[in-house]
């Protein structure tokens, strides 16, 4: 499953959103009664995506598969990398082992770890894992659900822990994920039975679900651990090599994918020899702070769904279906909690790589937030800033008066390798980067993040952080 949150690589989006499924509310069920709360119907104006997209993880790895073998990229399926040396020359050499057991070595500048929660590429590397194992099994299952709102995902609230139902559509109608009650004490790779699966809905849910069909069934254990460091010289972890977390919120996924964009344009740049050390150092300066928060974030949502502590069991069932309606009524709270889930809220300020200039206006996004979606004037080539700066590379946003950016000023940023853009008569744009009819620039990053700022047309800061950061 995934949430929908920044811009996916261009293509791709389209393709997702006709896969998934937008249109949910959530049913709260506890103490025998059900309550329906409206999920992210809120028309944010800085997003195309306002609202969380229920699609298996499954078919969100087979849109991008699919994207990059038309792109021309080969993922080759069946290989193992069973050895790394990243000792000599500054580069690294892969061992990986091939199906028929062949042997092969590979020489590469950079080596990305994104082998998940057991990493090869960590352990051969010697970064260390830190955190622990949470004690509870669940049951993850997709299959068939009677007796269930199809329009809605729904979650049952119990004294013994929770079981949760996303109609995800393929390969199933609904994907369950069922806590087993703490005096369940069964082992992790024990098989399960639809029999077993149907007494642990009918745990949570009376005997109001009855289950059938299902595609598998299977238990799983959580941890929450984050790799001590996210490079070591020329290789790099992303994903849940570097951090893994419950599931709760949905996050995991995404925080993979963003992590490999943050870092996937810093080593473009870097191979083409435009990047000092400085800029692949920031990849772990910016994502390791959001990898922490992500787990810090879940672990407090995971002790309230499944602790067996008196006061918690009483809020879990009693003050949580109570509350919850109450609180996502109010459609500040839903943002904030929308932005929160799907991570529209990440940002890198006081990063070496966000900077400000003089005069910096004093609303709008901050250099290193998201740049946020804002529509255009219907003579613009786009239709929105995000489609604007949808081409991979660095954009550079010059608003304000049309004479402020006089042709003997902007012919100084020729030599740079960036798309520059006009931003003068879109006003719901302008007003939304906090400029009011005075010049101001933004420089947005190949991952649509600001980097700089400033508030009238001297370019002298702007050239001074492309010659660091960018290169002529
Ligand atoms: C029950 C559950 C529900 C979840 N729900 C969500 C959700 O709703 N939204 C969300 O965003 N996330 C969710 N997640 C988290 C998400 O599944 C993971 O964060 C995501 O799969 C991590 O992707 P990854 O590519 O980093 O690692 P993985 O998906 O683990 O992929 C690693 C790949 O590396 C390969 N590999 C491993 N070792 C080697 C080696 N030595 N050589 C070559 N290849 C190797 C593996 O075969 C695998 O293909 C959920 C997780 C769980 C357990």
């Amino acid at each position: 499953m995934a949430s929908c949150s920044g811009s996916p690589p261009a293509g791709v989006t389209d393709e997702l959103v006709a896969a998934g499924n937008p249109a949910v509310r959530l049913c709260l069920h506890a103490q025998g009664r059900q309550r329906s709360v409206p999920l992210f119907d809120l028309g944010l104006a800085d997003t195309a995506y306002p609202y969380l997209l229920l699609l298996s993880q499954a078919e969100t790895e087979r849109v991008l598969g699919e994207h990059l073998a038309a792109a021309g990229v080969d993922v080759e399926r069946g290989v193992e990398l069973v050895g790394l040396d990243a000792g000599a020359g500054g580069g690294a050499v892969a061992t990986l082992r091939h199906a028929d057991g062949r042997q092969e070595l590979v020489a590469a500048r950079f080596v990305v770890g994104c082998d998940g929660a057991h990493s090869t590429v960590r352990h051969l590397t010697g970064i260390g894992f830190e955190g622990g194992a949470y004690p509870q099994t669940f049951v993850l299952a997709d299959l068939e659900a009677d007796g269930v709102d199809g329009a809605a995902a729904h979650v049952f609230l119990a004294e013994q822990g929770m079981l949760l139902l996303f109609p995800l559509g393929r390969p199933a109608s609904w994907r369950m994920i069922v806590m087993r009650p703490p005096t369940d004490h069964t082992p992790p790779d024990a098989p399960v039975t639809l029999d077993e699966v149907q007494t642990l809905a009918d745990t949570y849910a009376g005997r109001a679900i009855r289950l059938r069909d299902p595609v598998w069934m299977t238990n799983f254990r959580l941890h929450h651990r984050a790799a001590t460091r996210y490079r070591a010289g020329p290789v790099f972890l992303a994903g849940d090599a570097a951090h893994i977390h419950s599931p709760v919120g949905a996050q995991g996924m995404n925080t993979g994918i963003q992590d490999a964009v943050n870092l996937g344009w810093k080593l473009a740049q870097a191979l083409r020899g435009k990047a000092g050390p400085a800029l692949l150092d920031s990849y772990e300066q910016e994502r390791a702070p959001v990898g922490r928060m992500v787990l810090r974030f879940t672990d407090r949502a995971f002790a309230v769904a499944v602790s067996t502590n008196p006061v918690v069991r009483f809020a879990r069932t009693r003050i949580v279906p109570a509350l919850l309606p109450v609180l996502l009524a109010s459609k500040l709270v839903r943002a904030t909690a929308f932005r929160t889930v799907a991570e529209l809220n990440i940002g890198y300020r006081h990063r070496p790589l966000s900077a400000q200039g003089a005069g910096a206006p004093r609303r709008g996004p901050r250099a290193g937030d998201r740049l946020p979606d804002a529509p255009l004037p219907t003579s613009e080539a786009a239709s929105t800033l995000h489609q604007l700066i949808a081409r991979p590379g660095w954009h550079l946003l010059l608003c304000g008066p049309a004479d402020a950016w006089p042709a003997t000023v902007t012919a100084r940023l020729d030599r740079y390798r960036l798309t520059v853009h006009r931003l003068t008569g879109a006003v719901p744009a302008l007003r939304r980067l906090g400029v009011t009819g005075v010049a101001a620039l933004y420089l947005v990053r190949p991952d649509g993040h600001v980097s700089y700022r400033s508030g009238d047309s001297d370019l002298t800061g702007l050239l001074a952080y492309l010659d660091r950061w960018v290169g002529a």
